[in-house]
């Protein structure tokens, strides 16, 4: 079998189109995140800043099919100075 497999996609109603474009527009402002897998570590979804509620999550690595609570599966960065940033050391 070394024919190219060609994925087949009916065309978009107008409508649909339409739909396509809002979500794009509206999330061009909004940070990806990714939610990995809580048993193997898996890349299972990438979702927006925005997003709440629950999810039915099947991670494709070891078939694990679960919910999830996304405001759970966040990473909260620990706070860093920035780049500039210098400790005053008090003056006595
Ligand atoms: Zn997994």
């Amino acid at each position: 079998m070394s024919a190219v497999r060609a994925f087949r996609q009916s065309p978009l109603s107008a409508d649909n189109r339409y739909k396509l474009l809002l979500s794009r527009s509206e999330s061009a402002g909004l940070q990806l995140r990714e939610i990995h897998c809580p048993y193997c570590g898996f890349l299972v979804e990438r979702v927006f800043s925005d997003v709440t509620g629950h999810k039915m999550v099947y991670c494709k690595k070891c078939k694990e099919e679960y919910p999830v609570n996304l405001g759970y599966f966040r990473t909260v960065k620990r706070w860093r100075p920035y780049k500039g940033f210098h400790y005053k050391r008090q003056q006595r």
